[in-house]
């Protein structure tokens, strides 16, 4: 496997030499096929930092890293208020984790894709584990232009990472 095969199929080019055997790649193709074969494959966080030091970290619903206890952490369920808390700086911003294979190179290893979007994390909270994806699945990794008029009138446009998981009646083999 060389990094022209994975050139070709993400469009894109290497970034970096990266770290150890990693490699980061800029990629030019608007979508991606992968296939998501681990339980964590897709994960939504929700992380504070203050100073540089996470002082909250969680998946919407519990406290993270307290080994088996299960305790609320307090973050509203809704996602309006959740970026009005982030905006007010008293509350975690998302950090969402995609872990997927190339479907087209499966081959190349284990890749991964993260983001701070909140359209991303909110769309994905619900999945927050391939436990509730019910297996391995393959989706669709791209990006969507999204346009809106402001009250003004001015039209504001961005760009925005999307998954599309597909459907349960769809399963796909782990290519592991
Ligand atoms: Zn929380």
């Amino acid at each position: 496997m060389t990094a022209a095969n994975i050139r070709e199929v993400l469009q894109g080019s290497p970034e970096s030499a990266g770290v150890g055997s990693e490699a980061a790649f800029v990629v030019a193709a608007d979508e991606i096929d992968i296939s998501m074969d681990r339980m964590d494959s897709v994960s939504v966080r929700m992380v504070r930092r203050v100073a540089g030091k996470i002082v909250h970290l969680c998946d919407g619903k519990y406290t993270l890293g307290l080994a088996n206890l299960r305790v609320r952490c307090g973050c509203p369920l809704s996602w309006k208020v959740r970026r009005l808390h982030a905006m007010e700086r008293r509350g975690p911003r998302p950090h969402a984790r995609v872990v997927f294979r190339l479907s087209d190179l499966p081959d190349a290893g284990v890749s991964e894709f993260s983001t701070s979007s909140w359209d991303f994390a909110e769309a994905m909270g619900e999945l927050d584990d391939l436990g509730s994806m019910g297996g391995p699945r393959k989706g669709v990794l791209g990006i969507e232009a999204v346009r809106f008029p402001t009250r003004t009138g001015l039209e504001v446009s961005y760009c925005r990472p999307v998954l599309q998981v597909a459907t349960l009646s769809s399963p796909v083999c782990a290519t592991s």
